[in-house]
């Protein structure tokens, strides 16, 4: 009674275990047929108990596995056991998975062999998973990127195809070593302070070093460093990516000998420029002086039109050395301001007024702001600007004649535009418009310049405290604006 009081209680115990397993365990008969039918038999195959019991156990055997599965039942026949048998099943709906059966013989009384018990667990994540590792495995080994994985004693445990391309070293003879192999003596200390942040499981992103190859040469780097962790999140050692950047740094260490010897040329240019525009000053002060004098003694009218002309070119000249020599003493830094007060509507009205006597058949609206409007400010550099700008816009507007200046005070700022209805500006020289020696393309043909006037004019306006912009559109007119505090 005791006896059978325990058996029936281990029956009760095996039971709840089958019931409740996350494998599928499954019997059946020696002629296939199923038995028994778990709960997890269910899950993993999708036909409920009914559905499976006294079914033939081909319900999951794909055909082309029915041939294996005949020799199983024959090894089972035997008597012999099945273990960890890695294969394929169906589920109900007719998809194929991977599966890992156990199967054993079931006797009776009498010893003899009547059917058999399988256990299958659905191996389909743990595919995936090797599946996955697999790859990545192969993508690891194939980078042209050398990853290395190290332990926290710097030991190198892991070396891919692109590290021995790299370093020079194979595999077999860097796997075991420590990581000093690939690093030069004097940056030792930055790997101490490199295992000491992946020690607190800091990552370290794309750092700019230099490691050394088998054969001694060294190799700028760009290294990823990153914590390798177990399962449960311990720190075990540090995966490394490190780039070959020795392409690109030999392309910057060019482009940076390119530029400085630009740099040197266009100092050696500023300077020329400077000295000869002093050395051509002295030279057509004299001229003049000369133009001067002769002024007074030629009396033909023929001989005075030689005279002016002559003199027109010598102002020309000094106008551009002049132009020149601000250049230069903008480019040095020595661009001295005469800070005066005075009213910049005087100065406009003064300024239109010329204009319009030189330039008679050009229309000059201009819009003031009542009253005067009084700013501290060099005098001869601001009508420098007033002028360079006006000059502009009736140079550059050939037919529409018609140019307006208006001036006006914005938040403490004295804000003068002149626009003119001329051949405009492209979008793509508007950035460049204020640069030194920029002309706009096409205009050379067609206008004399220096494109000098609007880097000194912007400069000054700089130097002033203010700003100068520009709004245009091509072969509409332009509107150039620059503010001065008040
Ligand atoms: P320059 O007129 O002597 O060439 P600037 O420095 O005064 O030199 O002007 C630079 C360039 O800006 C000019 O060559 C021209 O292309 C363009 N530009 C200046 N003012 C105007 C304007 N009002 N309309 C159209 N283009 C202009």
């Amino acid at each position: 009674m005791d006896d059978q009081h325990i058996s029936q209680n281990n029956l009760n115990i095996l039971s709840a275990i089958v019931f409740s397993s996350e494998d599928a365990i499954i019997s059946k008969l020696i002629d296939g047929t199923i038995t028994t039918w778990n709960p997890s038999a269910e899950k993993i195959f999708g036909f409920s108990e009914r559905e499976a019991i006294g079914k033939s156990i081909t319900l999951i055997i794909p055909e082309e596995f029915l041939a294996e599965e005949a020799d199983i039942i024959s090894r089972i026949k035997k008597g012999e056991k099945i273990e960890h048998y890695e294969t394929i099943r169906r589920r109900k709906d007719g998809s194929l998975f991977p599966v890992a059966i156990s199967v054993s013989p079931i006797k009776n009384h009498e010893d003899s062999i009547i059917g058999a018990s399988k256990i299958a667990r659905d191996l389909t994540e743990y595919k995936t998973f090797e599946e996955n590792n697999a790859l990545l495995a192969s993508i690891v080994q194939s980078s042209d990127d050398a990853i290395i994985s190290k332990n926290l004693n710097g030991i190198i445990t892991s070396w891919n195809d692109g590290a021995q391309h790299i370093f020079g070293y194979s595999c077999s003879e860097a796997i075991g070593k420590h990581i000093s192999i690939i690093i030069p003596s004097f940056k030792l200390d930055e790997e101490a302070m490199i295992i000491e942040k992946i020690r607190k499981g800091e990552r370290l992103n794309h750092i700019e070093t230099i490691r050394i190859r088998k054969d001694g040469q060294e190799i700028p780097v760009s290294i990823t460093i990153s914590p390798v962790k177990t399962a449960n999140g311990k720190i075990i050692g540090a995966s490394k990516i490190a780039r070959d950047i020795s392409e690109r740094v030999e392309l910057e260490k060019q482009k940076k000998m390119v530029t400085e010897r630009l740099e040197r040329l266009n100092e050696y240019k500023d300077e020329f420029m400077s000295m000869a525009s002093h050395e051509l000053k002295t030279p057509l002060t004299v001229v003049k002086a000369n133009l001067q004098i002769l002024d007074l003694v030629v009396q033909t009218e023929q001989e005075k039109m030689f005279l002016n002309r002559a003199t027109a070119q010598v102002d020309k000249l000094t106008e551009l050395i002049s132009h020149l020599l601000d250049v230069s003493k903008i480019q040095s830094g020595q661009l001295e301001l005469q800070i005066t007060s005075f009213d910049v509507i005087e100065l406009y009205t003064e300024v239109i007024k010329n204009i319009r006597i030189t330039n008679p058949d050009y229309e000059i609206i201009f819009n003031c702001h009542p009253g005067d409007i009084i700013i501290k400010a060099d005098r001869y550099r601001v009508e420098q600007v007033i002028n360079n700008i006006l000059i502009n816009a009736i140079k550059y507007s050939p037919v529409n004649k018609k140019i307006e200046v208006i001036i006006k005070i914005e938040d403490h700022q004295v804000i003068s535009g002149i626009t003119d209805c001329g051949i405009g500006i492209l979008p793509e020289d508007i950035e460049m418009i204020f640069t030194r020696f920029f002309r706009a393309s096409g205009v050379a043909s067609t206008f004399a310049g220096s494109g000098i006037g609007l880097y000194i004019s912007s400069q000054i306006v700089k130097r002033h405290g203010g700003k100068m912009w520009v709004d245009s559109e091509f072969d509409k007119g332009s509107s150039f604006y620059f503010s001065l505090p008040v």
